[in-house]
């Protein structure tokens, strides 16, 4: 283990932060199940964007700038699942 002086002067053990790479958001199917045969491109709670590429979010769930919160068409519908009419 390595030193580091704080901001206070005191002499601590340098800390590593967390290792990276997981996923930061528990996706929609994880917490509440799937609903069998049908996928997100057919459900009511999609939303669609558009500017140099076009991407989608779930109306139901975390909805940043990030990737990180994109959902695709072809994915197993969540439970929350309703039939877009
Ligand atoms: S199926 Fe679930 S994750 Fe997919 S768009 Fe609908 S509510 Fe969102």
């Amino acid at each position: 283990m390595s030193k580091q002086i704080d901001i206070f002067g005191n002499e601590t053990e340098v800390t590593n932060p967390p290792p990276s790479g997981g996923r930061r958001y528990k996706r929609m199917q994880e917490l509440y199940g799937i609903t069998e045969g049908k996928t997100c491109k057919t459900c009511k709670h999609l939303c669609s964007y558009t500017q140099s590429r076009r991407w989608y979010k779930c109306g139901l769930w975390i909805r940043s700038a990030s990737q990180a919160t994109d959902i695709r068409l072809k994915d197993t519908a969540c439970g929350k699942y309703e039939e877009d009419t």
